[in-house]
């Protein structure tokens, strides 16, 4: 852990990452980024099936969720949930990739193994579209670990490892979103479960599809694969949200680090203009 010193700490301090995620090492950044540094390594949220139950659990009921160095503490389960049979095969080592931003813009994130695929960005409660990256001969979106207008996390003062901290149980949740994927036809509230994934089933392809039924020309469905993303639900953030919720002068949701006026907010005003 970080020393008990008051000394002015150097943001992106490596020394940070090298004590609390040495797994982490400095890597080439990907080409048209605005990065100062990248980083990849592996965390791996769970020791165990039961530990992911547990932690399915702590979460549901709003109790503190401890970890370290990206591996979140053992907890048993204590009492039954309906996702708990389909929490199989659990202990997924992530392969992540950090991106560093110019301050004071928050750090991005990115999942490369097992990939967040570009099509996550349709059906993903979570997804960064507009952080979307080429890398390694594939689109990935970013990661939507929190709002940075809500998350106490200010780049100018924290260590990154309180980023990777959020971000494990990020990955921990979206572990928890892969094996609970179900396939839907159309989206709520018209949409239909058509199947839901078995315990331990690999789910070989994941794209999502088009479908036509009756007149081709208008009857389009989109056939997709999507799971429950646990825990508490943030709020439905859209361009009406992010006007109430978020004051002028504080820092836009989008991790850009400027104050919501001059970033975000006139375009959220016109968004909402044009959707009355
Ligand atoms: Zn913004």
């Amino acid at each position: 852990m970080g020393a008990a010193v008051t000394t002015a700490r150097t943001p992106y301090q490596a020394a940070s990452l090298a004590v609390d995620y040495p797994q982490f090492a400095q890597t080439r950044k990907p080409d048209q980024t605005t990065a100062t540094s990248a980083w990849v390594g592996e965390i791996q949220p769970f020791s165990s099936d039961e530990s992911a139950r547990g932690f399915l659990h702590r979460l549901e009921e709003g109790k503190t969720i401890w970890l370290h160095g990206g591996r979140l503490r053992e907890e048993l389960p204590m009492k039954a949930h309906w996702a708990d049979p389909l929490l199989v095969n659990m202990t997924v080592r992530c392969r992540l990739l950090i991106l560093i931003q110019p301050l004071p813009a928050h750090p991005r994130a990115y999942l490369l193994d097992p990939l967040f695929a570009e099509h996550y960005g349709l059906v993903h409660p979570h997804p960064r579209y507009d952080q979307l990256i080429e890398y390694e001969g594939k689109r990935i979106p970013g990661l939507c670990i929190y709002s940075a207008s809500e998350f106490e996390y200010d780049p100018r003062r924290d260590d990154i490892s309180k980023f990777l901290n959020q971000l494990t149980i990020y990955t921990a949740r979206h572990l928890v979103w892969l094996r609970t994927r179900q396939l839907f036809r159309g989206f709520p509230p018209n949409g239909v479960l058509l199947r839901v994934l078995l315990p331990g089933e690999t789910l070989i392809n994941d794209m999502p599809s088009v479908v036509f039924a009756g007149d081709p020309r208008r009857m389009i469905m989109l056939d997709y694969w999507s799971g429950y993303w646990p825990g508490p639900t943030a709020r439905a953030f859209n361009p009406a949200t992010h006007l109430k919720f978020i004051g002028p002068n504080q820092q836009c949701w989008c991790g850009s680090g400027s104050t919501y006026k001059s970033c975000h907010r006139p375009l959220d005003k016109a968004k909402l203009a044009i959707s009355r």
